[in-house]
């Protein structure tokens, strides 16, 4: 899978970055622009359902986009917003689904790194209903398709779960083309989360600090990662990460790329760190096995030659992009 973007920098070349459409928050507000655009003929709308994109299946692969008349006799709609326009002026929507519409017929092993568990739309053996990550790194839809499913995955997975004002209880509405909800009763605006993490190698002249979680496979090795806490610079928790789960102080720390990761709805930040010491003590809760890799190792691992096996991270995670970048010598020096 190739990435093809125009953009300079880093973040575009990962996955889900890359999205077509213009979001027009100016419009969110104007209810009868909005409806005017939900009403057009050549309006497209995504559909999720259990946090899945919805496909048709059509000849030679799978189309996410439905009209209003093909998404109405899926299944019971709850919210429903505004994605944004095509740059010839198509606007695409997201709807969610009640829960009812979408049933999960196989539970498989849930500890991996992609949910295999298998869901359906009873008796419609016409649509697919797919994980995003499997659609990504299978090729399902083309990548500037996987940053708009993405986003409207993110943002359902929001409106699922925020439907109750957290400030009083009360039952929340929709607001401002489905990027804000508002609670009637005691006036709470609530906006969608975005949670951010921070992904980063720390270096050591030649080498690079990387780890092996248990739900990874027995060889594949990526970058350190953790959520950044309330009151911390992006700085703070690169060094908190590191020296928590592997011992290893951390100096300067220099920012790279970003990615949009919709599992459910994190900012991937992703940084290099300048090690301070080399002796390494492995928190076993979050790792399994942590070491230092030279630039021929990672290099040999992207390309999955490695002489023992060792792998690193697909191209559509940061961490291969930032290994790539740091084994090309085009991070900062510290
Ligand atoms: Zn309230």
């Amino acid at each position: 899978m190739t990435f093809a973007s125009t953009l300079p920098e880093l973040s575009a070349q990962t996955g889900f970055a890359l999205s077509p459409l213009d979001r027009m928050s100016e419009i969110r507000e104007d209810k009868q622009a909005l409806a005017d655009m939900n009403a057009a003929a050549q309006t497209r709308f995504v559909v999720i359902g259990r946090d899945r994109p919805i496909l048709k299946r059509v000849e030679g692969g799978y189309d996410p986009f439905f009209t209003a008349a093909e998404a109405a006799t899926i299944g019971r709609q709850r919210e429903t917003v505004l994605l944004g326009k095509r740059e010839d002026g198509q606007a695409l929507f997201a709807i969610v689904l009640d829960d009812s519409a979408v049933d999960i017929v196989e539970v498989a092993d849930e500890g991996g790194l992609i949910d295999t568990r298998k869901f359906v739309v009873p008796g419609r053996n016409d649509l697919f209903v797919h994980d995003l990550r499997a659609m990504a790194t299978e090729g399902t839809v083309p990548v500037d398709i996987i940053g708009i499913l993405g986003q409207a995955k993110s943002i359902m997975h929001w409106h699922a779960r925020h439907r109750f004002c957290s400030n009083c209880g009360s039952s929340s509405e929709l607001a401002a083309a489905g990027w804000r909800r508002e609670c009637r009763v005691c006036k709470a605006m609530h906006f969608p989360r975005t949670d951010p993490v921070v992904i980063m190698l720390a270096i050591s002249g030649e080498d690079c600090l990387m780890g092996r979680a248990g739900r990874f496979g027995k060889h594949m090795y990526s970058a350190l990662a953790g959520f950044l806490e309330p009151g911390e610079t992006m700085e703070d928790a690169v060094r908190r990460e590191i020296r928590e789960e592997s011992g290893i102080r951390v100096g300067r720390v220099a920012y790279l790329a970003s990615q949009p990761w919709p599992f459910p709805a994190s900012l991937m930040i992703g940084c290099v760190a300048e090690a301070l010491n080399r002796d390494i003590v492995i928190d076993h809760n979050e790792l399994e096995d942590c070491r230092w890799f030279s630039r021929r190792d990672v290099q040999m691992m992207l390309k999955r030659e490695h002489p023992d096996g060792y792998t690193a991270p697909h191209p559509l995670a940061i961490a291969h992009h930032l290994l790539r970048a740091w084994s090309e010598g085009r991070t900062p020096k510290f």
